[in-house]
């Protein structure tokens, strides 16, 4: 058995992680369209993986998909494109990020990919309801998006 990650808890978080994007890629429903936010999750709750930003790109985009669902993160998603960026995880946003003196939360996370994969393969019945409560989850440890 491996041992439990030292950022978010989970066991074999790694391998689950590489499962999910395998599944993302084929851009099949529902696993592609929920692409950006199970990566800004597990993201957010790895922080040494985080870009510059601290994460601010990745809380804002998971509070858009736990406000408006899809459509809202497709807005967001539209948003950073125009502004040149291919990457929404990776575009600043003031306001959002790790305040100075703040460290970025470990572990203590309700929900992690482990629990999104439950037995390993990412099953599509009840699969965004498992997203949607992975970033609530994570959202809660992060504390709200403009401190
Ligand atoms: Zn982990």
């Amino acid at each position: 058995m491996t041992d439990p990650c030292g950022a978010c808890g989970a066991r074999g978080c790694e391998e689950l992680f590489h499962g999910l994007l395998a599944l993302d890629h084929s851009r099949a429903e529902p696993w592609g369209p929920l692409h950006g936010v199970s990566v800004s999750c597990f993201l957010l709750q790895h922080p040494a993986r985080l870009p510059a930003d601290g994460g601010a790109a990745a809380r804002g985009l998971l509070r858009a998909y736990l406000d408006g669902g899809l459509p809202a993160v497709d807005r967001l998603i539209g948003r950073a494109r125009a502004a040149n960026s291919h990457r929404v995880t990776g575009r600043s946003a003031p306001g959002g990020a790790v305040p100075p003196g703040r460290e970025a939360p470990r572990g203590g996370f309700a929900v992690t990919v482990e629990e999104v994969a439950q037995d390993g393969t990412f099953p599509a019945a009840g699969f965004p309801d498992r997203v949607r409560a992975w970033a609530a989850a994570t959202l809660e440890v992060w504390g709200p998006v403009s401190p």
